[in-house]
């Protein structure tokens, strides 16, 4: 696998857009978390990404693009109220689905007649985009399951071998995954949470519905609006539990487990007695986006039977941080 920092800053962005023309792949920053790159219009491209990534082939992917030009090549139809999320929202971590057009690889939208689409702030991945003239489908760079990459040692340590090039930068910003919203039905639908809030949407969008996937487990069988909804995501190989409860009533409940790692905010740390990883403020629920993930992969590391993470709030960025930790915990939650 090729690295591209070597050469510089522009000689990278061309050996990365080269690489992709080419119908390679490329891990790139971005500024929600690392992403693995391929042409959107070329199916035989995206199906090395499913299978790099080891992702389930009913799993759409997220196109990126870095003008509102190229909106129009990869969409139809597309909604006022779209152009006014885009307006107040782009660039930036917030992704829209939407009619697909015709050029889209029909394997981008895993047979859906729907594409979503996102135009990244990281200058990065805008550059490329821009210089190889092409939309790119982007999933997370990480092994499907596991925790998404937020600083390019993860992509190397889980897709080392298995793509074309790495573009390295810094780690994410934002560190969670882009918040995705539906605008293809009758009423705006969050399918995903991330860091442009269901409280920011609502200002455009008022009647913004939440889709019951966001907070509890799909139900087997039935058929979910996003389909990345229904797998397994985030989680450490070892046990994890979401703790909800005040800080003391954490602190009480860590304090008398033996073999196990609370994972916690820097405001209680100091009162955990056992192994513990803090992942942020709890004042600061940006902080805990930044940390969950990286905080996940560590996780395994301590070597002790069960994780214990404590619970954000479910209001803005800390929607996002629950909906990933509640995966991560395959849905078992503690209520103190
Ligand atoms: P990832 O690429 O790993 O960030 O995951 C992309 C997320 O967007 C997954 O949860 C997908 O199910 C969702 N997604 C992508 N395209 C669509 C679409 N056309 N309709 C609904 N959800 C989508
Ligand atoms: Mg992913």
């Amino acid at each position: 696998m090729l690295d591209t920092l070597s050469g510089g800053y522009e000689n990278s962005i061309k050996t990365a857009s080269d690489i992709l023309r080419c119908g390679g792949i490329v891990a790139i920053p971005t500024e929600t978390v690392y992403g693995l790159a391929a042409s959107a219009y070329s199916d035989e491209s995206i199906k090395k990404v499913f299978k790099a990534k080891g992702r389930p082939q009913d799993n759409p992917l997220i196109v990126h693009i870095s003008d509102m030009e190229m909106l129009y090549e990869v969409a139809e139809d597309i909604p006022r109220k779209a152009i006014e999320c885009a307006n107040r929202f782009w660039a930036g971590p917030l992704t829209m689905v939407l009619k697909r057009s015709g050029k889209i690889a029909p394997s981008v939208s895993a047979g859906l007649d729907t594409v979503a689409v996102r135009m990244p702030s990281e200058k990065t991945a805008r550059d490329i985009i821009k210089r190889s003239g092409l939309p790119l489908a982007a999933p997370s760079a990480n092994t499907s399951g596991l925790p998404s990459p937020t600083s390019y040692t993860h992509v190397i340590n889980d897709l080392n071998g298995k793509i074309d090039a790495i573009v390295l930068g810094n780690d994410c910003n934002v560190g969670v995954e882009s918040t995705v919203i539906s605008l293809v039905g009758k009423t705006p639908r969050l399918l995903r949470p991330g860091a442009v809030t269901l409280e920011q949407l609502r200002e455009i969008l008022p009647d913004i519905e939440v889709d019951k996937a966001v907070l509890s487990r799909p139900q087997e069988g039935v058929k979910v609006s996003s389909p990345g909804m229904k797998y397994k995501h985030y989680a450490p190989k070892t046990d994890t539990y979401l703790v909800e409860g005040v800080s003391q009533n954490f602190i009480n409940f860590v304090n008398t487990k033996s073999d196990a790692l609370a994972v916690c905010f820097c405001e209680e740390s100091d009162k955990i007695s056992i192994k513990k990883a803090v992942y942020g403020s709890q004042k600061d629920e940006s902080t805990l986006a930044k940390n969950v993930f990286k905080v996940l992969r560590d996780a395994d590391c301590f070597g002790v039977k069960e994780i214990y993470v404590h619970a954000p709030s479910k209001t803005g960025v800390g929607l996002a941080v629950y909906n990933r930790l509640i995966r991560a915990a395959a849905y078992k939650v503690i209520i103190l």
